[in-house]
């Protein structure tokens, strides 16, 4: 497993975890429609999480692991408190989701939580989802800007 990953990777693995919320798998050719890519490279990058031990196949599909879970939890907690603070400096809630995109992959959990306590411990991004969560909401934020899900 890499020891830093790509804000695409990440994309991969949250589309997948609410593809299989809403459907009981994460089918090739749904994940390819919702990120916007050809179907060939989402099969390649969907081949790779699962050599990583992040995705594992299930009914034609697939769904995250123990470890892909505890992944996005752990980044979609990074993501709220990032975007939270640069919403309060003055950015629109879903340039703060983006630029938040690439920011979660590169700051340690200790930094991002030393943020949040310094911002008053918000409880919602500003979206409106919870920010110290034990698994993200399947329909986050970080899903709905990235994939345009409606
Ligand atoms: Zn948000």
């Amino acid at each position: 497993m890499p020891s830093l990953f790509s804000p695409r990777d990440i994309d991969y693995l949250m589309v997948v975890y609410h593809l299989s919320h809403v459907r009981g798998t994460a089918r090739i050719s749904d994940v390819a429609r919702y990120l916007g890519v050809a179907k060939p490279t989402a099969s390649l990058m969907l081949k790779k999480l699962m050599r990583f031990g992040l995705l594992r196949r299930v009914n034609g599909g697939y769904t995250l692991t123990k470890e892909g879970l505890s992944i996005c939890t752990d980044m979609f907690i990074k993501h709220t408190i990032i975007e939270t603070a640069l919403s309060r400096l003055g950015l629109d809630p879903d340039e703060a989701c983006r630029l938040a995109r690439e920011i979660e992959v590169l700051i340690p959990m200790d930094k991002a939580l030393k943020i949040w306590e310094g911002m008053g411990k918000p409880e919602r991004c500003p979206h409106s989802d919870p920010i110290k969560c034990t698994t993200p909401p399947p329909a986050s934020c970080r899903v709905r800007v990235i994939a345009r899900i409606r």
